[in-house]
């Protein structure tokens, strides 16, 4: 299909304002993950009135809507998490929180907002897409992963969804630039406790028990050998211990210690070693000063790793509605993580960033920060870019179906 780049500008810039107070009534309401409730009920009352069908209550509060085009079977998929973090808004917006200790700090507000204004652009041109849309609005982002659970729920099926797309707002990027992370974007993670068993005393007579603090401790420094020594130095291994207890009182030698961390890797193959020399460091570790110790690992996201030909064609579609001097590459990806990546692993996936640092501003607040203030107009590059790609990619998939 071929559309007009100019009317399509306009389609947006139609649908701007209602995404931009939908926008800041979902800052003012924010809602922690697997608690989303009342902007479930928001985006449900605003695809009702826009007419199109959805799915509700999908993985706790997530909502799985279609737009049908001409093939009612195929279609591309859009994702957007819509959980915020307990935090206490810092900022001074007229739309603050009013929900004590919940914020919008990750922008999650903005990519739903920015998915129904898709939506509402997307729906407009049903008639001439050659496939449909799956609109995927995920809770629980933060935390339990509930991409995992929608894609489990069947939301890649019927129509089929062969492709998602998904981006996330970014401070360190200039309002109206989009930036692409080619291959691994993201780690993946992995996290881990340890406790150490031995024997309290007094602390004058250390050899009436058994200490667990000094082999704990000892573990705690000896795991970054882990990385130095048995990991390769050119792919990327991070363990991060970033809590740490132990002991009651001074002159106490402790009979308990307990620790926990997290492993991120970019290439997934290098997590079953790394968890398998932490286990054999903390087990002998502790066997070398008479204690005993258990570890426990519980898997969290896979890694992220972007499509290469959904990246050249959604390149190609960015370059036509933004200018190529707004598309940047940045070849450097991140350890932290997206569940995202569980679309990655199940379909063809391409997540991207959103410039949301305002013009002239030299050190924005990052996300996750209790100042968070992104530049709105981040909303109308993310409408543009997220209509350009499903356009280009439904071009391009339905020469095969
Ligand atoms: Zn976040
Ligand atoms: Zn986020």
């Amino acid at each position: 299909m071929t559309y007009d780049i100019n009317h399509l500008k306009e389609l947006v810039n139609q649908v701007y304002d209602e995404a931009v107070t939908f926008r800041r009534s979902l800052h003012m309401h924010p809602e922690l993950s697997e608690h989303e409730e009342e902007t479930a009920a928001a985006i449900c009352r605003r695809l009702d009135s826009l007419g199109i069908r959805y799915s509700s209550g999908i993985a706790g509060n997530g909502i799985s809507a279609v737009i049908y085009g001409k093939n009612p079977n195929r279609g591309v998929g859009i994702r957007a998490d819509m959980d915020a973090l307990p935090l206490t808004e810092k900022t001074d917006v007229p739309f603050k929180s009013v929900n004590p200790g919940v914020m919008h700090a990750c922008g999650h507000d903005i990519h739903t907002a920015i998915l129904l204004g898709t939506a509402q652009v997307l729906n407009q041109m049903r008639d001439c897409l050659p496939g449909s849309v799956r609109l995927f609005f995920q809770p629980s982002e933060e935390t339990i992963g509930g991409a995992k659970q929608m894609i489990e729920a069947g939301c890649l099926e019927a129509p089929r969804i062969d492709s998602v797309i998904g981006l996330h707002v970014d401070t360190d990027i200039d309002a109206g630039d989009v930036e692409f992370i080619p291959g691994h974007m993201n780690a993946a993670s992995t996290e881990f406790s340890v406790t150490v068993k031995g024997k309290s005393c007094h602390g004058a007579h250390p050899t009436d028990g058994i200490d667990a603090l000094l082999p704990a401790c000892s573990m705690v420094t000896g795991l970054q050998s882990v990385i130095t020594r048995r990991m390769s130095p050119v792919d990327p291994v991070l363990i991060t211990v970033g809590r740490f207890i132990s002991g009651t009182k001074g002159n106490i030698i402790s009979g308990e210690a307990e620790f926990s961390g997290i492993i991120r890797v970019l290439d997934m193959k290098n997590m079953p070693p790394a968890k398998k020399y932490i286990s054999d460091m903390c087990t002998s570790t502790a066997e070398a000063y008479g204690a005993t110790c258990v570890v426990n690992f519980r898997d969290s996201y896979p890694s992220l790793e972007n499509d290469a030909v959904l990246l050249s064609w959604v390149k190609d579609a960015f370059s036509q509605v933004l200018g190529k001097d707004h598309i940047k590459i940045n070849e450097k990806p991140s350890l932290g993580a997206d569940d995202f990546s569980y679309f990655c692993h199940q379909s063809r996936g391409l997540y991207y960033n959103i410039g949301a640092r305002r013009p002239g501003e030299t050190r924005p607040f990052p996300i996750h920060s209790d100042r968070f203030n992104p530049d709105e107009e981040c909303i109308r590059t993310g409408i543009i870019t997220e209509t350009a790609a499903v356009l280009k990619i439904l071009q391009e998939e339905s020469k095969t179906w």
